[in-house]
């Protein structure tokens, strides 16, 4: 503990500028977030053209109907203008609120609501709490037109849209509802640990939020996913003895397969697992249960396993482990830095002995253009496990047989298992009405898996290895 106490503490020696500096920090967000979103959407006007293109790629040509093509293309031009919109109109929102002092006045604002009941400034944590949830509303009040027009004009005018104003309405007061159920405590509790720990924080911190997101995994499927979605144990039948027997031969522990109604929001379909190391949860969407043959689904499940088989989840866990320790690693410099407030709009007597909470933010706001190239890094580890799972579901007969001694009369039939994840894929695409051309710097930058073109060449690779090797 003391090793990483020492080499903690010289991250901070280098940083001790920003205690005493007076950094024109506004200055330097204001321009980070304009250079990320300028990026961003520089990245739609190249993706943009794509989308007039009037055929298919020669690689899906055979897959795709002219019709669904044109569908997709129609889709995607209209995405495409409402997210350079919404960029566009957030970033000058956050732009403005940046410049003309927001984060300050809320701030204040919290210390005199309170103030009200009687409790002063050094109630910090529980002004952290009002101040958060204060900021959490006002910022969030400005776009919710964007997603009225998203769900309700957008999607509902290409045939996604399955929300009625009602459910919208619960979904949204619902969700605040659970963030602040949630999220006070959470942040009580984050807030007490610098406190308690001083500026030894960083490996309690670390085990609080490990010990948090956990407790989510348990939580969200019991707790939380039922306030918003139907979960109904999937019946016996051809799809429910197929995804037994597969789990059963690769002794995943299935403890729970349920279709989820999905489509009570949104015609988007997929499949996913969650739950503990000894007991998962398989969740598959009813849209897919109908838009697919049960051997179909069988296949989109043999990928999902495949996550769980090569651990993606763990990896992706331990990668945002990485990631939180070194934000928290950064950060005890920026934790007593009056002029990082103070060139934010905050008062001095404020400034003079930071809030936790405010200094936390205000931190997140200068690491945005390292987030944004943190996020292309995650993506691309995403498309890598994408691709692993692609080629555990095309191999899974002879991982079977070979590596686990299933008997080869139990494998009978799933050596097409490749083919028809390709099917299914194309069927998931193509109803979703996916971008069917993508612009590599484009895909680079947000997609989290690779392009169907890409999948299915990949899958066919596979196959003609496979067969080299029988
Ligand atoms: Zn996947």
């Amino acid at each position: 503990m003391d090793i990483l106490h020492t080499q903690l503490a010289k991250i901070q020696r280098h940083l001790a500028f920003v205690a005493v500096d007076p950094i024109d920090w506004k200055f330097y967000v204001q321009l980070f977030s304009w250079g990320v979103t300028l990026f961003e959407c520089y990245l739609l006007l190249r993706q943009y053209p794509l989308y007039s293109k009037t055929t298919p790629p020669p690689a899906l040509a055979k897959h795709i109907g002219q019709e669904d093509f044109e569908k997709s293309q129609k889709y995607g031009k209209d995405k495409a203008k409402f997210a350079l919109f919404s960029k566009i109109f957030s970033q000058c929102l956050d732009s403005a609120m940046l410049q003309y002092g927001f984060y300050a006045w809320c701030w204040n604002a919290a210390g005199i609501m309170l103030g009200k009941f009687g409790y002063g400034a050094e109630y910090e944590i529980l002004q952290s709490i009002v101040f958060s949830f204060l900021m959490y509303l006002l910022s969030s009040l400005p776009t919710l037109p964007l997603s009225v027009y998203s769900t309700f004009v957008l999607e509902e005018k290409h045939g996604f849209n399955k929300t009625t104003p009602g459910l919208f309405v619960a979904d949204l007061f619902k969700s605040w509802a659970v963030a602040f159920v949630l999220g006070a405590p959470f942040l009580a509790a984050f807030l007490y640990i610098f406190k308690w720990a001083g500026d030894r924080f960083v490996p309690w911190l670390m085990a609080f939020m490990i010990t948090f997101q956990l407790s989510m995994v348990i939580l969200y499927p019991t707790v939380i996913q039922p306030l918003f979605n139907k979960l109904t144990p999937i019946q016996q039948g051809e799809l429910r003895s197929r995804i037994e027997s597969l789990a059963g031969k690769l002794k995943f522990p299935l403890k729970h397969l349920y279709e989820i109604d999905g489509s009570k929001r949104s015609s988007h379909s997929n499949a996913y697992f969650f739950g503990l190391p000894w007991s998962k949860h398989i969740v598959i969407f009813d849209t897919l249960l109908q838009q697919s043959k049960p051997d179909e689904v069988e296949a989109v499940l043999a990928h999902e396993l495949g996550h769980w088989y090569f651990l993606h989840p763990t990896k992706m866990m331990a990668i945002s482990q990485i990631h939180i320790f070194s934000i928290l690693a950064l950060f005890p410099a920026f934790l007593h830095a009056p002029p990082l407030l103070r060139s934010f709009d905050f008062p001095k007597t404020v400034a003079a002995k930071p809030p936790t909470i405010v200094a936390f933010l205000l931190f997140q706001m200068i690491l945005t253009p390292l987030e944004a190239f943190i996020s292309i890094g995650m993506n691309a580890v995403s498309r890598h496990f994408e691709w692993e799972a692609d080629r555990f579901a095309c191999e899974i007969q002879q991982t079977l047989e070979k590596k686990h001694g299933v008997d080869p009369k139990e494998c009978i039939g799933m050596e097409d298992m490749g083919e028809r994840l390709g099917r299914a894929l194309i069927t998931l695409h193509v109803k979703n009405l996916s971008t069917v051309w993508v612009d590599w710097l484009y895909s680079a930058y947000h997609h989290s898996h690779p392009t169907l073109t890409e999948r299915l060449r990949a899958l066919e690779a596979f196959q003609v290895e496979q067969k080299k090797s029988n």
